[in-house]
């Protein structure tokens, strides 16, 4: 048996995913801070996460995905005071959003979405906890801080030193003197009324509010337990965020956080990160209002390895689009073969495209030829179809691995390929089926009902099939 394997940031090199309690591989992402739209890069690293997720279930595994949304944050409380409205007001559009940009990607929902605001009281749980332990204590202004000279692996995800964090953070955090050590972290922040308005909770430390990286350790732990199977996000996330959660996580437990830490690596443009500050972004509704689709996103966003960074171009976009379409036509003239035609070597054909696809998959989901042992697929099979040696019983075999395989694509069973309704295809029959008996006025009836309902019927020498017309 094939096992599947990631690259752990931690460890570098490749880990074997099980589910560590015998059942169920329990992974954890950092999902979207909600003061704005996603930009197509945040889907980067969602759209890397789905795949995993589904290649997880391909390799026959159960799994439990929980997704944050960050709602606590200095940014969404900046933008709620600044619209005079609740923190809930503003970030229900974003959080709206957020979804449905996750269908349209053809991103598969998680079991869990928790929401930081509902998760104080476990938050402030670990904070006791820790300083109860004497890892966490009081700044000059009240905070609470996590000393990070109290765990000594500190460093060990992002194999920093603890050395070079002190000065690197010290140049960086000049105005940070309530804190004991310039590279310790906060874990709750004291109210503030001049910057916190009225959103402030109140805790055993005082009102105040709890810091992004505790958000984290918190849901995770609450939803999935002390110890996790994987833990992912974009690179940006492995510091200080997920260094910091392991910290946190692991002095209040004693036990070992998340077993494999994936990384995926930045969508990129002109070299420089795809971010909301430097402007150079595309939301997914940019993209839809240029005329691409939401697979067509998914497409380019997942044809590079998640660890190579992934340059952003209209190009990238519109080869993508291409490779769709090919996949489409492909999918529609298999479901037009008619016949008995047996050519015998179909199932040889699909074992080998499915063991290199998987073989490509287990490989830390190496994408590459993966989609390539599935576009070899399709011209093998496209041969044969033009040299008419297969027949329906085949082609339903292929279509019947391609649904396997799109189970951890996502792309190829769209709307367009899948929703061709049975009533359409009866009435294609039943116009071939006059067409024979040369029965041209019932032929042509049945063409235009057709094409009443938005298909067109193209023939070709192994028969016909429809094809949406690009106007419905
Ligand atoms: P944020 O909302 O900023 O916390 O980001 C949400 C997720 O998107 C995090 O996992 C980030 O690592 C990821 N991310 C942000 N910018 C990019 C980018 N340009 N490319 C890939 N992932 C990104
Ligand atoms: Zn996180």
């Amino acid at each position: 048996m094939i096992l599947l394997k990631l690259h752990s940031t931690e460890t570098r090199v490749l880990e074997d995913v099980y589910p560590s309690d015998g059942k169920v591989v329990r992974m954890y992402t950092c999902g979207p801070t909600v003061y704005n739209y996603a930009h197509i890069g945040n889907f980067r690293t969602y759209v890397f996460e789905d795949l995993l997720r589904r290649t997880v279930k391909f390799f026959g595994m159960k799994i439990q995905q929980v997704m944050n949304l960050t709602d606590v944050d200095d940014k969404t409380i900046k933008g709620a005071i600044e619209k005079r409205i609740t923190l809930d007001e503003y970030t229900a559009p974003y959080k709206k959003a957020f979804f449905e940009d996750l269908q349209l990607l053809g991103i598969e929902p998680v079991e869990a979405y928790p929401q930081a605001v509902d998760y104080i009281p476990a938050m402030i749980e670990l904070m006791q906890i820790l300083v109860e332990k004497g890892v966490a204590y009081r700044g000059q202004d009240g905070s609470l801080y996590f000393s990070i000279r109290k765990f000594p692996s500190y460093g060990r995800l992002s194999h920093l030193h603890l050395d070079e964090l002190k000065t690197g953070a010290s140049e960086r955090i000049t105005d940070e003197y309530d804190k004991e050590n310039a590279a310790d972290f906060v874990l709750w922040k004291s109210y503030d009324p001049a910057r916190d308005g009225q959103f402030f909770w109140e805790s055993p430390f005082g009102p105040g509010r709890p810091g992004w990286h505790i958000e984290c350790s918190a849901m995770a732990m609450k939803l999935l337990g002390p110890s996790i199977d994987i833990h992912a996000g974009g690179v940006d996330n492995i510091f200080p965020h997920h260094e910091n959660e392991i910290a946190q996580s692991e002095c209040c437990t004693s036990q070992r956080f998340a077993r494999i830490w994936v990384h995926a690596e930045h969508l990129v443009v002109d070299q420089k990160k795809m971010s909301k500050s430097l402007g150079n972004f595309y939301t997914l509704g940019d993209l839809l209002k240029r005329g691409y689709s939401g697979r067509q996103v998914r497409l380019a966003l997942l044809s590079t390895h998640y660890r190579s960074q992934l340059n952003f171009t209209f190009q990238g976009l519109d080869a993508a689009g291409s490779s769709l379409e090919r996949l489409g036509d492909f999918i529609v003239r298999l479901q037009a073969v008619q016949g008995e035609k047996e050519h015998g070597r179909t199932k040889e054909i699909l074992q080998e495209a499915e063991q290199k696809f998987t073989a490509a998959l287990s490989d830390d989901l190496n994408i590459s030829p993966a989609l390539a042992s599935l576009f070899d697929l399709v011209r093998a099979i496209n041969t044969l179809i033009d040299e008419r040696r297969i027949g329906q019983r085949e082609a339903d075999e292929v279509l019947q691995f391609l649904r396997r395989i799109d189970s951890v694509l996502g792309l190829l069973f769209t709307e367009e390929t899948e929703e061709i309704p049975l009533e359409l295809q009866e009435l294609l029959a039943k116009r071939n089926e006059a067409r024979a008996d040369k029965n041209w006025p019932l032929a042509d009836e049945c063409r235009q009902l057709i094409l009443e309902q938005g298909y067109v019927i193209e023939d070709s020498p192994n028969g016909s099939r429809l094809k949406k017309t690009a106007k419905s």
